[in-house]
């Protein structure tokens, strides 16, 4: 598995279409202070379904759409969309290229998308979570997160190792489905109080 393309519209610096294409191995990007290579990283991460506007470098999630520049209006919304090769299969869909795309609109909705079909961030995160792409984004080190990491307690240690095992979508399923259980109880508790009522 590797990352492909990624091409990038109204996301942060990035107003027109630009698409950075990936070959297996190393990439490198370069250029000189401000000029967008770390925006390049929070796409990858964003288009991957972080949520954290601070892990973007942002106060809010609205500010990863084109902001405006004295010579260019800002943009209603930013789009981010990310071409995986799965020759290998390493993540659980039968195709062979995979693209996730993210749309975020200045009026507050969003969209999600695997290969062009809309989806819930909940399918993205799932379908990436076994290739270690997860939602943690442990694979993404930003500039003082190998500090953050050093420092992390023993349970956020494990978090970090249970992510990268695939052990946390069962966690999050499993805390999902006890929920719905729980909920499900109530219920019947609230009928088992009425068919009384009604006796
Ligand atoms: P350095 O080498 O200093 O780390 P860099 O190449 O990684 O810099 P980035 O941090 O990726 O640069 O990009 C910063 C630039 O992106 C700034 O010029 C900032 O104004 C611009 N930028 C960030 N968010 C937006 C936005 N929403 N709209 C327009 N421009 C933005």
């Amino acid at each position: 598995m590797h990352l492909k393309t990624l091409t990038v519209r109204g996301f942060k610096s990035f107003a027109s279409a630009t698409t950075f294409q990936f070959e297996p191995g190393v990439t490198a990007v370069v250029g000189p202070n401000g000029s967008g290579k770390s925006n390049v990283v929070d796409a990858l991460a964003w288009v991957m379904g972080e949520q954290g506007a601070k892990t973007l470098r942002g106060g809010k999630m609205e500010d990863v759409i084109f902001a405006g520049t004295s010579g260019r209006p800002p943009l209603g919304r930013a789009q981010v969309s990310l071409t995986i090769d799965n020759t290998d299969g390493a993540l659980p869909i039968e195709y062979t290229e995979v693209t996730i795309s993210r749309t975020l609109f200045r009026s507050g909705g969003s969209e999600y998308a695997i290969n062009g079909a809309t989806c819930r961030l909940l399918d993205i995160q799932e379908l990436l979570s076994d290739s270690g792409l997860g939602r943690q984004m442990h694979v993404i080190v930003g500039q003082g997160q190998l500090d953050a990491v050093l420092h992390a307690t023993g349970e956020e240690r494990r978090g970090f190792i249970e992510e990268a095992a695939g052990i946390l979508k069962h966690r999050r399923r499993k805390e999902k489905t006890v929920r719905k259980l729980e909920a499900m109880q109530a219920n019947l508790t609230r009928l088992t109080d009425l068919t009384g009522e009604i006796r």
